[in-house]
């Protein structure tokens, strides 16, 4: 392996280079990512670490693939991109597009490739707003979203991601943003007597929808297991029912799938396991995973026959330099055929399992409140007390203590509040599973070590 001078290359990143998320307190000893292989990286020092989030929830097929680096190679060497603006095309987004009506829902027949997931769902706002002007419905513009979803930190994603953090310090939000409850059994407030957390929820996006006035609201959108917001997985009575307000209020339904997409959930897309379809979906990170960079929309039949039927002068004006990527798209070709090919959709469900139950295996510790998971998604969340649920007090900074112990046993992986995250790559094997398990367990005995 090539060597590196470590210490210059910090210097040189300190300097000149700013990260998502950026502050110097969280960037004091970065990785230097050098090499991957399957569910494994190793960084500049040489150490080898379990992939616990698959890098951001995107290198599902995992690391080190040839076939996709060859895939890549050959495209850029025949024609790396060309402009896919109405009136040219290129084969790679052809036979992508045909590919993705295979595989998504079958109500979605249309797709438009983006660069990312912010941007994919910047086109779905977009595009519902232009589908509710095309009904002759201008007035339908809102969108709403839900505590605790991430869907992107562009202006408009930014506003609908339920996670204030995220716009703290870039406020005023772009107005017609609402955000609604979460399905988050382990903390939702407001459940009625003889309710479930998956009606309570729903009841509160009714109300939410009833409150802003149905005539006015072009979408819902949510993640059907939410990520960064702390991999929230909803009742199993939740979706089915959004799925009827939406419709009985004329609202268009959007699957932010950019995690949940590709096989994460053990379906090739999540909202298959509640029999829901979306009206619009959007996905990015595991369409390629990781190896490009690639997201999108697709539509139901409806939205694009609106597409097709406006007159010229109310086209829909929207685009970006790299939508259809000649490059991109050839490598998420072959990134489907390698998940298809290898039964990784199967395996992520088979895998998910295994993880879940020997996280399940942590709850005897006093600090974990919750374990919970879908598929490869799955989090432990910790608490200070398990009778109110209350979080650590922030200055011990428990779940920075518990992500460096588990770095020190070789598991590299991402905490958002008080909750570790687990996503690795859709190829861990069972001794990796178990190894992540014991790593986790390892890591809270060393930082909250009582029992319950
Ligand atoms: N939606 C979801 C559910 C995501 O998890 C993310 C990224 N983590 C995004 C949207 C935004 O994607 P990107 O960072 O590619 O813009």
């Amino acid at each position: 392996m090539a060597t590196w001078d470590v210490s210059q290359l910090l210097t040189q990143d300190r300097d000149h280079l700013l990260h998502p998320l950026y502050h110097p307190a969280d960037h004091a000893q970065p990785h230097i990512w050098v090499k991957g292989s399957g569910a494994t990286m190793t960084d500049a020092a040489g150490k080898e670490y379990l992939d616990g989030l698959s890098c951001l929830w995107n290198v599902n097929a995992g690391h080190g693939r040839r076939e996709l680096a060859e895939a890549a190679a050959e495209q850029m060497a025949t024609l790396a991109y060309a402009t896919n603006y109405t009136g040219s095309t290129n084969i790679p987004a052809i036979q992508l597009a045909q590919r993705m009506t295979e595989l998504a829902y079958p109500n979605l027949d249309a797709v438009f490739f983006t660069s990312g997931g912010g941007e994919s769902n910047e086109s779905a706002f977009k595009t519902a707003r232009f589908y509710w002007k095309a009904k002759g419905k201008p007035d339908k513009v809102k969108v709403i979203s839900r505590l605790f979803g991430y869907h992107g930190v562009t202006m408009a994603t930014m506003s609908a991601t339920g996670i204030p953090a995220y716009f703290k310090m870039f406020e005023p939000r772009v107005p017609n943003f609402i955000h609604t409850a979460a399905p988050y059994g382990y903390r939702l407030e407001g459940v009625q007597p003889g309710e479930s957390v998956g009606q309570a929820a729903a009841r509160m996006l009714e109300e939410t929808i009833r409150k802003e006035g149905p005539e006015t609201v072009a979408a819902f959108i949510a993640e059907p297991v939410q990520g960064a917001g702390g991999i929230i997985v909803p009742p199993d009575d939740y979706f089915p029912r959004v799925r009827e307000i939406c419709t009985k209020h004329q609202v268009l339904f959007i699957a932010d799938e950019v995690i949940t997409g590709f096989g994460r959930t053990g379906r090739w897309f999540a909202l298959e396991r509640w029999g829901v379809k979306p009206d619009i979906l959007s996905f990015a990170k595991g369409i390629t995973s990781g190896y490009l960079p690639l997201g999108g929309i697709m539509v139901s039949r409806e939205i694009h026959d609106a597409m097709v039927s406006v007159p010229y002068g109310d086209r829909w004006m929207h685009a970006y330099t790299y939508s259809g990527h000649a490059t991109c798209c050839a490598v998420a070709l072959r990134n489907l055929e390698i998940l298809e090919k290898e039964g990784l959709v199967a395996r992520a469900e088979k895998m998910g399992t295994r993880l879940l139950a020997g996280l399940k295996g942590c709850a005897d510790l006093k600090a974990v409140g919750e374990v919970r998971g879908l598929g490869l998604m799955c989090a432990v969340e910790l608490v200070a007390d398990r009778a109110t649920k209350a979080a650590f007090d922030p200055s011990k900074n428990v779940i920075n203590q518990v992500r460096t112990e588990m770095e020190k046993r070789g598991l590299f992986t991402r905490a958002v509040r008080d909750i570790v995250l687990l996503a690795p790559p859709l190829v861990i094997t069972e001794a990796q599973v178990d190894r992540a398990v014991e790593i986790v367990r390892d890591s809270l005995k060393a930082v909250v070590p009582e029992r319950a």
